[in-house]
């Protein structure tokens, strides 16, 4: 049986790369970015005026000089104009510091009256003041962005900066949730008392929609090898990955690793040494679509579809890695299994700055009720089985972010 980093590094090993695409730089965020993005200008692209009021030669108000008749008004955007010996000019911000000009006196230290500005008696102007460098932000051909990067805001500001209208980005993959089990009924449909409401498929949506996953489709098999061989062979033709649940354990009815192998799908794994979560299952098939087979117990699918999907997708999708993530153990934790444990926790952020890591307490194994009070889980070593309060451990949030 594979370790939880075994496991992680034979997924990753095995994902393909999902290919570059363009895209329109209004459906940009959020996507991860396969090209470099260098600055089409310098940063500012002249010599920029930070502060209404006057622009004037710094030499005239070292000799002395308070009184400057106003030559012309240059607002952002305006051309530039030409300061001449003894005048000034009025400014607005963001305008391109005139010529000859080296000198921003804002408008609060000046009066005007008759075309002529008044700076005040005691005012002490310096050299340079208030003009924001042409190229002191960064210089036109500078790289601003790098591959991996999942764009933010403040990236498309960037993008839009340097004057592109598309980017080329990593293509979403098409992805099938697939629930199996002949007890599921779906939400909206009559349900009888020895049936469950099948929960896992819109969870899993859920959580890879939130992460930019938007081309996940649902479906629901019965526990029957036909339909299961025939639909899952549909899904394999139309997707490139996969996410089953339910169906990989030891049970009478539990066919899908069966299925799949018939299918082309080459085993990769059958089962991690952990808890939740142990007998998922992962492929690829014979297209080198990615086939991720959770176990249905609700915990275990929302555990393994975190820890492991959401990881191979970000790397297939060719994301710079974020850095891992600690938190302290708020309390003790016990946990004898020789298996790593992926307890639920809920965060707390304590007076000193660190994060607190606060064990949510579940009913039993499939208590997934009890993970809406939580915000992630911690990895708990399978070498040890007493984690005492105050043990640093990595942390995996639920949420992206
Ligand atoms: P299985 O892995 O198929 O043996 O399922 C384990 C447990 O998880 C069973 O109690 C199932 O009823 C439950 N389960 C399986 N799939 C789902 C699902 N899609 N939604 C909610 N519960 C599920
Ligand atoms: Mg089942």
């Amino acid at each position: 049986m594979l370790t939880t980093a075994e496991a992680r590094e034979a997924i990753l090993a095995a994902m393909p790369d999902f290919p570059a695409d363009a895209v329109l730089l209004d459906a940009a965020n959020e996507r991860v970015l396969r090209q470099v993005v260098r600055a089409e200008r310098d940063q500012p692209p002249f010599h920029r005026v930070m502060m209404d009021g006057i622009a004037l030669s710094f030499r005239d108000f070292s000799r002395g000089r308070r009184e400057f008749p106003v030559q012309a008004t240059q607002a952002a955007g305006d051309p530039v104009l030409a300061l001449q010996p003894g005048n000034c000019i009025e400014i607005m911000t963001g305008a391109s510091l005139p010529e000859n000009a080296d000198c921003i006196v804002p408008v609060e230290r000046i009066s005007i009256k008759n075309r002529i500005a008044f700076i005040e008696n005691d005012y002490a102007a310096k050299s340079g003041q208030f003009i924001h460098p042409r190229a002191s932000d960064h210089a036109a051909g500078t790289d601003l962005l790098a591959p991996g990067k999942r764009i933010s805001p403040m990236d498309i500001a960037i993008i839009a900066s340097c004057g592109l209208t598309e980017v080329e980005v990593s293509s979403l993959p098409v992805i099938r949730v697939i629930s199996t089990g002949n007890e599921l009924v779906s939400p909206g449909t009559p349900i009888e008392p020895h049936q469950v409401r099948l929960s896992n498929g819109p969870a899993i949506q859920a959580m890879l929609r939130e992460r930019g996953y938007a081309h996940c489709d649902h479906d629901h098999l019965l526990d029957d090898r036909d339909e299961l061989r025939r639909r899952i062979g549909v899904h394999l033709a139309d997707a490139d990955v996969l996410i089953l649940s339910g169906g990989v354990s030891m049970g009478k009815a539990d066919f899908v690793p069966g299925v799949l192998a018939e299918l082309g799908v080459n085993v990769v794994f059958h089962k991690i040494s952990q808890r939740p979560g142990k007998p998922m299952w992962f492929g690829i098939g014979p297209n080198r679509e990615a086939v991720f087979a959770l176990p249905g117990n609700p915990v275990s699918a929302l555990v393994c579809c975190r820890q492991y999907v959401i990881a191979a997708l970000e790397a297939a999708s060719a994301a710079t890695p974020r850095p891992p993530e600690f938190a302290v153990l708020a309390s003790d934790v016990t946990f004898e299994p020789d298996l790593t444990c992926f307890q639920p926790v809920r965060l707390v952020s304590s007076a000193g700055g660190q994060v607190l890591a606060m064990p949510v307490l579940t009913n039993t194994s499939g208590d997934f009720t009890a993970l809406s009070a939580s915000d992630g889980y911690v990895e708990l070593a399978r070498e040890q089985s007493h984690f005492p309060a105050g043990t640093p451990v990595f942390l995996h949030r639920w949420r992206s972010v």
